[in-house]
């Protein structure tokens, strides 16, 4: 009992405040864990890209890089397929002729962006993830993206990805981020020696610091 009694003095002395504060930090640590586990599961998942880009198509236009459906690779007027580099272009076009005698297609869900458009998908994903921090797990800045500068692109469906994931090398088509298997940059050299290690997410990317 002796013991027992500062022990309860103690409790009793704790501000309602305190105690909800430290609720507060629980359910927010939950929160974090149980998104963490769910990120991880959904790696399948559709690309952020696609949610956000239904919200943004009304303020954005083709020319800024937004590709509407059912637009392939082999596409010669929409500005996302069009404005990426040449060399990622014609090497995306020669695997999806080779893919296409194994009877799968190639589409572009996301190709060049204007840094209008990629500041938007930043400022969604802000909105969508809580903060910058995660957001740039998944979203870079305009002054950072692979695909403002025209070097990178969003493939789909998941036939064409897993496809690109085995013989993508080949053709120095490279998944560069382990969270996201649908963005394919160039890498001339993985034709000799197959495609770098990937980056976890693209926090990872020194490319990435700012
Ligand atoms: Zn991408």
């Amino acid at each position: 009992m002796t013991y027992s009694e500062p022990a309860r003095t103690t409790t009793r002395r704790i501000p309602r405040i305190l105690v909800a504060g430290l609720l507060v930090i629980i359910a927010a640590i939950a929160a974090a864990l149980g998104y963490q586990s769910l990120a991880s599961k959904s790696s399948t998942a559709a690309s952020p890209v696609d949610v956000l880009r239904s919200e943004h198509r009304g303020a954005l236009g083709e020319a800024d890089g937004v590709v509407p459906d059912g637009v392939t690779v082999f596409d010669d007027e929409i500005p996302g397929v069009t404005n990426l580099d040449p060399a990622l272009l014609g090497a995306l076009r020669q695997a999806a002729t080779d893919a296409a005698g194994d009877g799968v297609e190639f589409f572009v869900d996301s190709g060049w962006r204007s840094p209008k458009y990629q500041n938007q998908l930043l400022r969604g994903a802000v909105s969508e993830y809580g903060s910058e921090e995660e957001a740039a797990r998944w979203v870079a800045t305009a002054e950072t993206s692979a695909h403002v500068s025209g070097d990178a692109v969003d493939i789909g469906p998941f036939d064409a990805t897993a496809w690109l994931s085995e013989h993508g090398a080949d053709y120095g088509l490279c998944q560069i981020y382990s969270n996201e298997p649908w963005h394919y940059e160039l890498r001339p050299e993985a034709v000799d020696h197959g495609c770098p290690p990937m980056y976890a997410d693209p926090t990872q990317d020194p490319r990435m610091q700012r």
